[in-house]
């Protein structure tokens, strides 16, 4: 790509299309950038970035002055289909992601690694393992470290580790991983991608590039997963819990590689099953960059977790909490019910996303969860799911601070809190992380109120809300 003779529209300056302008203007290249969001954070981005060099487009101008450029850098957060991406490709112009850019400026060998489920658990796993083999490795990609703004870090002699998103494959063209990573595929985003056959296809095309020279880590036990061995090149190296694959299993309690025998799993400091597929599938990436074996046990050993992640924070009254505010689909929620020991009340809701919740009531049926609370925009739908299960433990309460209160009243000693939302958190909250930290503050509201044997008013915002 040729730079410095060519001008760049860099739509949404969240924390990629930063770092998408600033990697640009290092390039030389001219770069308008544009947010339909004109005030707040958004305005003080788009300012610094003016200083920096960009030209700040605003709406009213955005149809003539993108006739003026080249190429489109959009950002994840806005779909293929929106009409700037759709005129720009009328206009046989090229639309592509920050990532691709990173992809593009690249020098180093690199790990991608997608799925609907635990990308950010096993590229951190992966890091880990790297870091502690002495080698240059970098996390990043969707995992809030844009790969752009890391290229030069990482040189020639740098390792990249990269988690990427369905959102950033559907701009994403170049990327050639030494080692593709494909953890699972279960509905989500469907509000998004429309159907399960186009999010499949988008998380197909990570392999797409690979050629026989390369990798595909594969999860056996995922048929959906399993079927994309056909559709690449690359060697398939597979993982499973169930059965001795060629790559990564379970054997006698032990995590094993091709017949070799690595450590105990029990000795992952990580709750659930599913943790231990990512723990599979972050073995097989680093045998096949030939990290011995001590070196990838003791870096799984002493892996802390992510936060927001099935991370108990605290307790009260013999109450545990735990936060999986990042269970943002019902997958990611039914691990969470089948893996948390012990009896829990389970927090569930937040903004649709256009799946069906019937299964997280088939999967609470057998599990240790004796009640669930269901707050939150879709908080109707869930709780039409539960019904049509014959699923009558529930309460709907809103909003999301009731609804902890009344999970906590409704715990008795020895359970847990369980926030497991299967659900985006944008109905309430910018983040996932947002809805995690309100979690943690309303625990501590609570240890306050039992302190003082008084009743702590509810935060401003919620009676606004209501
Ligand atoms: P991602 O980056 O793909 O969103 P995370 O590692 O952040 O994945 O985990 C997101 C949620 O999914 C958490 O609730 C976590 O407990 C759960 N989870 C992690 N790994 C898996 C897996 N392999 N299968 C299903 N759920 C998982």
């Amino acid at each position: 790509m040729l730079y410095s003779q060519q001008t760049f529209l860099v739509a949404g300056l969240s924390r990629s299309g930063i770092a998408a302008s600033e990697y640009l203007l290092s390039r030389g290249a001219k770069v308008y950038c544009f947010d339909d969001v004109e005030d707040g954070s958004v305005a003080q981005t788009a300012r610094e970035l003016g200083a920096k060099g960009c030209t700040v487009i605003h709406k009213e101008e955005l149809e003539r002055r993108s006739s003026e450029c080249d190429i489109l850098v959009l950002s994840p957060g806005i779909p293929v289909d929106h009409p700037l991406p759709v005129a720009f490709k009328r206009a046989g112009k090229r639309v592509i992601g920050e990532l691709e850019l990173g992809a593009l400026g690249l020098h180093c060998p690199a790990v991608a690694v997608t799925g609907t489920n635990g990308k950010t658990t096993t590229v951190t796993m992966i890091d880990g393992i790297f870091k502690a083999a002495g080698k240059k490795s970098v996390a990043c990609g969707n995992i809030g470290k844009p790969l752009s703004s890391c290229v030069r870090e990482l040189g020639e002699d740098g390792l990249a580790v990269i988690e990427v998103s369905s959102f950033q494959l559907e701009t994403l063209t170049s990327l050639r991983p030494h080692v593709a990573v494909v953890l699972n595929v279960t509905e989500d985003h469907l509000n998004r991608h429309y159907n399960m056959e186009n999010y499949i296809y988008l998380k197909s095309r990570l392999l797409k590039n690979c050629a026989e020279s390369e990798y595909a880590v594969l999860n056996y036990d995922d048929p959906i997963v399993r079927g994309f061995a056909e559709k690449t090149k690359a060697k398939p190296v597979w993982f499973s819990l169930r059965e001795p694959v060629e790559g990564g299993y379970l054997s006698e309690g032990y995590f094993c590689y091709m017949g070799e025998k690595l450590f105990p799993a029990a000795e992952l400091p990580l709750d659930g099953e599913h943790n231990a597929a990512n723990a599979l599938a972050a073995i097989c990436a680093a045998k096949l960059f030939g990290v011995q074996n001590e070196v990838i046990a003791s870096a799984l050993k002493t892996f802390r977790g992510v936060a927001h992640r099935l991370q108990r924070i605290g307790e009260l009254d013999g109450v545990s909490f735990i936060d999986d505010s990042k269970a943002t689909n019902v997958d990611s929620a039914i691990k969470a019910v089948k893996s948390v020991r012990g009896e829990s009340v389970l927090l569930v809701g937040g903004k649709d996303k256009g799946y069906s919740y019937e299964p997280l009531f088939d999967a609470i049926k057998n599990s240790g969860v004796v009640h669930t609370v269901i707050y939150g925009e879709n908080a109707f739908r869930i709780l039409g799911a539960a019904l049509k299960k014959g699923y009558t433990a529930v309460t709907l309460c809103r909003p999301f601070d009731v609804a902890v209160r009344v999970a906590y009243l409704t715990a008795k000693k020895g359970q847990n809190v369980l926030l497991s939302p299967a659900s985006a958190s944008f109905d309430a909250f910018r983040s996932y992380e947002e809805r995690g930290e309100r979690f943690r503050e309303m625990l501590s509201l609570l240890s306050e109120e039992k302190k003082s044997g008084g009743v702590v008013p509810p935060a401003e915002a919620d009676i606004a809300e209501e």
